[in-house]
């Protein structure tokens, strides 16, 4: 189907009507996922947002519920939010990141309402990558600038129109009372070519990386590597992928809320134990734990990897340590006896 570039502003109007429309909207120098309430503060020109969608599926800090402590017993308010939402303009790579994502919040362990509810009432409008960033890798991890899945709707910026591949049922549904009319040649066409000029300048050598990471948790390779870290943590909070979070109740008097925060494995805080002791009491330990944990323990856990290659952590390290070349040392690295 192709939808002109001058009726978009209007169907986001229309959606709104039933959902509530989040799209990539700019605020300083950075576009982030807000929720819009006028199609036209939609901007579909943009490269990457600074923080992924997550936060719309994950907010960064939300109420799970709220409580009363009476003289009979202690009166819950759960908090789920039920709204019917969409995201629009969200990149293949972070649509991938929430198939990742649904199997930390859905497991045979653990059902997490919060964020299923969410995921289960949000529709995924995509929008293909004409111009992927040099910082992109998703074809390293299985990914692509078009790739659809995860998504309900694909937008190919063609010019002045968009492509539109309808890939499910909700998505088609979107599109009801627009009356598009199907791409002809042309478009087809120019949509090819769009796809074909997206090229990515970097590749990722993944193979064989597991195997490598099983054997070297003691390996001296993580004394230098995480040298110039700085232990911000801003790479794991704009990442798609990483999803630790703290919990703490915020009271006052007999009544209080339960909040979730996003938390970060970079920070020295997030194992400091009771009793004064931290397990990864050193920038090392941490910096090894946020690769491992990508690379290694989700795969055994979820055989995938946990990282959609959207390049974020490397935009925005204010040290320039880029995990591609954090990789590609390790790959480099002879396999040593993992010996503590
Ligand atoms: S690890 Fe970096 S490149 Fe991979 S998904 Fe996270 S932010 Fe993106
Ligand atoms: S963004 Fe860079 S400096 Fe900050 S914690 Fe991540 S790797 Fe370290």
């Amino acid at each position: 189907m192709l939808l002109n570039k001058g009726q978009l502003t209007d169907w986001l109007n229309q959606l709104m009507q039933a959902y509530q429309v989040f799209a990539p909207i700019k605020e300083g120098d950075y576009f982030c996922f807000k929720q819009i309430n006028s199609g036209d503060q939609a901007t579909l020109n943009y490269t990457n947002s600074k923080v992924p969608p997550k936060e719309v599926l994950f907010p960064r800090s939300e109420k799970l519920f709220c409580y009363r402590c009476e003289n009979d017993g202690v009166q819950l308010t759960e908090q789920i939010d039920e709204s019917k939402k969409i995201i629009v303009g969200l990149r293949p790579c972070d649509a991938k990141s929430f198939l990742l994502l649904d199997g930390v919040f859905k497991s045979d362990k653990y059902h997490d309402p919060y964020y299923l509810t969410r995921r289960n009432n949000t529709v995924l409008v995509g929008l293909g990558c004409n111009q992927p960033a040099s910082t992109c890798f998703c074809t390293s991890l299985g990914g692509g600038p078009f790739a659809t899945e995860g998504l309900d709707l694909l937008l190919v910026d063609i010019g002045d129109r968009y492509v539109v591949e309808v890939l499910t049922d909700r998505g088609r549904e979107l599109l009801a009372g627009m009356e598009l009319p199907a791409a002809d040649q042309e478009a087809k066409e120019t949509a090819r070519r769009v796809k074909e000029g997206a090229a990515l300048s970097t590749q990722v050598n993944l193979e064989g990386l597991k195997s490598k990471l099983d054997v070297i948790f003691y390996d001296p390779i993580w004394d230098l590597i995480h040298e110039k870290c700085l232990g911000c943590a801003a790479c794991t909070y704009t990442c798609p992928t990483c999803h630790c979070f703290d919990i703490v109740d915020e009271a006052e008097g007999n009544e209080g809320c339960r909040i979730r925060n996003w938390d970060a494995c970079m920070f020295p805080l997030f194992t400091l134990h009771g009793s004064g002791h931290n397990p990864r009491p050193t920038g090392k330990e941490r910096f090894r734990q946020r690769v491992m944990h990508k690379f290694k323990y989700f795969v055994d856990n979820f055989n995938a990897i946990a990282c959609v290659g959207c390049g974020r952590c490397i935009i925005n390290c204010p040290v320039n340590l880029d995990i591609r070349e954090v990789l590609a040392e390790i790959q480099g690295s002879e396999v040593r006896s993992d010996k503590q």
